[in-house]
């Protein structure tokens, strides 16, 4: 069932439609895999209210931005961080926490993800982008 999760996202994904409109730019990637994203992102008074992503690469590095993109595209920063720093801890267990679907949703699909470190950073690409960007983005207002 995780497995469809990740491929629905990976074959549909969503927030691939990149802004005119933003704040800051960053370009991120995972060069054990080969994983490429470009991250858009539009702040106003502490909230996301433009995200967009592009790039390339596996299934699991594209699927997992696509679902932070939907975690993400309308939350306050603090709460798109706190997601962020959920989501990491989550990929840093080994594959032995648990997730919860309430706060984390479709993101909880890449718990099984965790077992192996090679595909950790796959996972984490779009969400370590998320977090540079809204730092940039914090400095620059
Ligand atoms: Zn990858």
């Amino acid at each position: 069932m995780y497995q469809e999760i990740i491929l629905d996202h990976y074959r549909h994904p969503l927030g691939r439609e990149q802004l005119d409109d933003f704040d800051v730019e960053v370009h991120h990637v995972n060069p054990t895999c080969g994983d490429e994203i470009d991250l858009r992102v539009k702040l106003k008074d502490g909230r996301i209210v433009g995200l967009s992503h592009a790039g390339q690469g596996c299934s699991i590095s594209q699927a997992s931005a696509s679902v932070m993109w939907d975690l993400t595209h309308a939350a306050t920063v603090a709460d798109a961080l706190a997601l962020q720093a959920e989501f990491l801890e989550l990929m840093q267990a080994q594959g032995k926490a648990i997730g919860d679907e309430d706060t984390l949703g479709d993101a909880v699909a890449f718990t099984g993800v965790a077992q192996f470190p090679a595909r950790v950073k796959c996972a984490l690409l779009g969400w370590m982008a998320l977090k540079d960007a809204l730092a940039k983005a914090m400095e620059a207002k």
